[in-house]
């Protein structure tokens, strides 16, 4: 393989967003470069076009392709020849520009890397289906957590069947820095994150608790059912939620519980998943992502470690791991590899070749419909005082 990949070159990579000052967008820039399989070279950095030329020096981005706007850079970089213009657009602002962004990024025939949730709104995020179907475009939702070489070696164990059936899947994302109302302080991310306008029908269940259950729904392949959430605001004056349980009902009769707070004293980013099936259970945690818990009654508990030289470690994980054992991957290298699988489509796509478009090993545009299906019918059961709601989408994986 050439070291570029099976396109023997560099993708080349926009962003919107990413701006000085801000979170995910440089994240997503260190996670596209990490395998020599993309560069970028233009953006749209912050909202503010002033801010916008000024960051693009920290990323080596000529001033020239500094762009004022989103739309100002497809519609300059549609019309470059075509061994110079982006290949893709990754998309690191927040959610109320999610869509605006993306389906623009589309119409110019550009491939996208969005992060979650998908969209603003579930209607938003059917169009967005709609419209990569139609497309030849691949779109990738970056649950990043889904690429974590433990996480990719559960979900084969789950569906070889290591687990048995599953019966029960408690997942839970636990934060505590809106304990306070951080949004009157000046704090952008909390700002944006707690306004009904930039951040959706939810907040700490469309920020948090959708990665919650997308990590199930990826790690088990269970089809969900009904939804019964409450979802709770603690924090005085704040008018989004920042806490919630949901409890699901899958296909299979299995039982789920997301629980999502960004309220508890000292907690982190507690990313935590345990999974029950008749033959074995298990539990991963995003704060030690390099050791996994497999548990059957009667037996000493197996400790799993990240080691991709291991006879305990299945191809899915060997492929998602990077450096040998004991040398800890996290973050970044999760975040790329749901980028590296992105590129292997987008070079088939590039090259004229056919390309898996739903059950890809990216998170792609129908887990984005799912989440934010997630989001709108637990505020919805919440706000019914917890009533049972569907949550099988037509447009879900299978
Ligand atoms: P942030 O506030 O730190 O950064 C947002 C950036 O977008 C800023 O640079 C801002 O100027 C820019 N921006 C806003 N409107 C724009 C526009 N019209 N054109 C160009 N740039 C624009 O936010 P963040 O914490 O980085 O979150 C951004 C997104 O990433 C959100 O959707 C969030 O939910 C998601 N996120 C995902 C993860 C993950 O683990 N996958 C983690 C954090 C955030």
């Amino acid at each position: 393989m050439a070291t570029n990949g099976p396109l023997g070159r560099k993708l080349r990579m926009g962003i919107v967003g990413g701006g000085q000052g801000s979170f995910i967008g440089r994240v997503h820039v260190t996670a596209a470069v990490l395998d020599n399989r993309a560069t970028l070279v233009a953006g749209a950095f912050s909202s503010d076009a002033a801010r916008s030329k000024a960051s693009a020096a920290d990323y080596d981005v000529p001033a020239g392709r500094a762009y004022g706007s989103y739309t100002e850079m497809f519609e300059r970089e549609r019309w470059l020849p075509e061994g110079e213009r982006i290949d893709f657009v990754s998309i690191a602002t927040p959610n109320h520009m999610h869509f605006p962004v993306a389906k623009a990024a589309l119409a110019a025939g550009f491939h996208v890397v969005c992060d979650k949730p998908l969209t603003l709104t579930l209607a938003e995020a059917e169009e967005l289906a709609r419209l990569v179907d139609a497309s030849r475009s691949v779109f990738v939702v970056t649950h990043n957590y889904t690429g974590y070489p433990l996480v990719r070696q559960a979900r084969e164990m789950i569906l070889g069947g290591e687990l048995g059936e599953i019966q029960a899947v408690r997942a839970e994302y636990i934060q505590g820095w809106l304990r306070t109302r951080l949004e009157s302080e000046g704090q952008k991310q909390a700002a944006w994150r707690t306004d009904p306008a930039r951040s959706g029908a939810a907040g700490c269940f469309g920020d948090i608790g959708t990665h919650a259950y997308n990590l199930g729904r990826s790690m088990t392949g269970l089809l969900p059912d009904t939804i019964s959430a409450h979802l709770k605001v603690f924090v005085p004056d704040r008018p989004l939620d920042d806490y919630g349980h949901a409890v699901i009902r899958y296909a299979n009769g299995a039982l789920g519980t997301v629980t999502a707070s960004q309220i508890s004293h000292g907690r982190e980013n507690d990313l935590r998943i345990q999974i029950d099936g008749t033959l074995g259970s298990l539990e991963w945690r995003q704060e030690e992502p390099n050791q996994m818990l497999v548990r059957h009654n009667g037996k000493p508990h197996f400790l799993y470690t990240r080691d991709p030289n291991a006879p305990f470690t299945n191809d899915a994980g060997r492929a998602a791991c990077r450096l040998p054992s004991g040398h800890p991957e996290a973050f970044f290298e999760a975040f790329a590899n749901v980028y590296r699988a992105g590129f292997d489509a987008m070079a088939a796509a590039i090259t004229g070749g056919s390309f898996e478009r739903v059950d890809t090993i990216y998170p792609n545009v129908r887990d984005g419909v799912e989440g934010m299906y997630f989001i709108e019918q637990s505020v919805a059961s919440s706000n019914a005082d917890g009533a049972w709601l569907p949550l099988k989408h037509p447009l879900a994986r299978r």
